[in-house]
């Protein structure tokens, strides 16, 4: 059996001082090529665990390890998020003054990429994201939905075994959410990619392999309610005739 890609054991972070915990000890696996939704209400700890495995943050205590790196004993921790993660954020968070073609290189920095090389993967990722003839323009000349593409090239710059995703569809319209999911699973099927989500829509997280539930700051493993697990509507009732 394959060894899990990313691997949290009993990780706790609090914020001011102790007085917020936001997670109490989660522990998560999740496979290579898996895409996991993250759900649960406002405050749960969702984007805190996205953060803590994307090395934004530190656990105050418990295991982060991420292709097999352990973040805990990580020297330097921009270099292991060049390489091993891509990042999506519910706002695009693209640079205002850079086109599309330069937001996409940023990551690749990191990496001291060369140039042409840097311009070329470019090229071909934003060919994949289908947004080839807007290279040119900068986020405010773009689309909601073309920014949150961009995005998504920026996120696969280094081509990235995990793609850690906050919400992002939520600041789009149906349709661009729907254009970027589909994005986002294509980019999956084609390269394996491995894929943690969160969200608070139901039918975001009715795609995912699997749906990992959070409560209070930690993996909720009671068994979801019937109708979430079947994702049934509730039965319409119809008058009865007398
Ligand atoms: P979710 O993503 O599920 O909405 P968060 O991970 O953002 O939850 O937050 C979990 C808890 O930690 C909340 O109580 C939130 O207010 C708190 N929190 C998150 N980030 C910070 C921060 N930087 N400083 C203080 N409290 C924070």
């Amino acid at each position: 059996m394959s060894s899990p890609l990313v691997e949290c054991v009993s990780v706790v972070k609090s914020y001011e001082n102790g007085r917020i915990r936001a997670l109490g000890g989660v522990d998560l696996e999740v496979e290579p090529g898996e895409f996991v939704a993250v759900v649960g209400p406002s405050g749960c700890g969702k984007s805190t665990l996205l953060h803590l495995i994307a090395a934004l943050d530190r656990p105050d205590s418990g295991t982060i390890r991420v292709a097999g790196h352990d973040l805990g004993r990580e020297p330097n921790l921009d270099h292991y998020r060049a390489r091993h993660v891509g990042l999506i954020f519910q706002l695009h968070n693209l640079l205002p003054t850079l086109n599309a073609l330069e937001n996409v290189q940023i990551p690749m920095f990191e990496l001291r990429i060369g140039t042409a090389e840097r311009r070329a993967r470019a090229q071909r990722i934003l060919e994949l994201v289908e947004l080839s003839d807007r290279e040119r323009n900068r986020p405010p000349q773009l689309s909601g939905g073309e920014r949150q593409r961009v995005a998504v090239a920026r996120a696969l710059a280094n081509e990235p075994p995990l793609l850690l995703a906050d919400e992002p569809t939520g600041s789009l319209d149906s349709e661009a959410g729907r254009n970027v999911l589909d994005l986002l699973g294509r980019i999956r099927e084609e390269r394996g990619t491995t894929l943690v989500l969160v969200t608070h829509d139901s039918d975001v997280a009715a795609r995912a392999d699997r749906i990992v539930r959070m409560l209070d700051g930690r993996v909720d493993e009671s068994p979801a309610p019937l109708a979430a697990v079947a994702n049934l509507r509730p039965p319409t009732l119809r008058p009865i005739r007398a």
